[in-house]
């Protein structure tokens, strides 16, 4: 299927819901957490992101934040990124409803709908992090907060070296971001929600992710049970995606989407 079919069938949709992955960032040297890129570790991602190391070895922790993070404090939203914000404005301008969900950490869907976002020293509260149209399901590693008051969100410093602490009860911070040994959170992330309209959604386009973990794989698989149109657009060819209702079109994302969104874009606006 080309960008011009794929337009149409978004075209086509009232409720549309968009799920972008990990897969989504490779365009702006952005790798996954699962990496040799980031280091030799002998510990697995798994057990480096997680509540156990923040309480045993909170500077291991931050070590490997950190190793991600000079990755991401050098990446900007590439075109994928892009089109998937204009696609969103479009189907918004068009009458139709449209949410975004994430389950990559790295921020810069947020930053290509929002712009970066401005948080004081003083932090805000983990409530105006949280956009309309737009859900981090697993939150965003740029930012962090800390146990004794977790409604408040801090910007992680550019170098971290060990673990930050809090100003006010002294501990390591956290990231805010759903550790592999916890689960999705709706208080932090605002998870259950975007469940909600991935449930109500009549057309679910699917860019970059491999559904490696459990929300996002449930998601796709209670939209695919109840026979509704997906389109899957991914470099890799992913095995599950060989039903009726899913079209899946095996392309780079970042040169995809943006045609994605011009076709839409033609026929969505008035002609001059
Ligand atoms: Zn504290």
């Amino acid at each position: 299927m080309n960008p011009k079919e794929v337009a149409q069938l978004l075209k086509g949709s009232r409720r549309l819901f968009i799920l972008t992955g990990a897969g989504t960032s490779a365009a702006s040297q952005v790798p996954s957490l699962f990496s040799p890129a980031l280091g030799p570790n002998k510990e697995t991602p798994l057990a480096l992101l997680s509540s156990v190391m923040l309480k045993s070895r909170p500077t291991k922790l931050w070590t490997y934040i950190s190793s991600y993070r000079n990755f991401i404090l050098r990446a900007k939203p590439n075109p994928a990124h892009v089109a998937i914000a204009q696609i969103s404005n479009l189907m918004a301008k068009s009458g139709a409803q449209c949410h975004i969900a994430t389950h990559s950490i790295d921020g810069l869907i947020n930053e290509a709908m929002f712009g970066p976002t401005q948080i004081p020293s003083s932090g805000i509260e983990t409530k105006l992090l949280k956009h309309q149209g737009l859900t981090e399901l697993c939150g965003n590693i740029n930012y962090m907060r800390c146990e004794c008051s977790p409604s408040v969100v801090y910007k992680v410093p550019a170098k971290t070296g060990s673990a930050p602490h809090c100003g006010r009860c002294g501990k390591a911070m956290r990231p805010h971001v759903q550790f592999f040994d916890e689960g999705p959170s709706e208080e932090f992330y605002g998870t259950m929600s975007a469940i909600e309209r991935a449930l109500d959604a009549d057309c679910m386009l699917i860019v970059g992710s491999r559904l490696g973990s459990f929300v996002p794989r449930s998601i796709v698989d209670d939209h695919l049970s109840e026979r509704r149109l997906a389109i899957n657009v991914n470099i890799e060819n992913v095995g599950t995606w060989r039903k009726n209702n899913v079209v899946s079109v095996a392309a780079p994302c970042e040169v995809f989407l943006p045609e994605v969104a011009d076709h839409l874009a033609a026929s969505l606006l008035p002609q001059k």
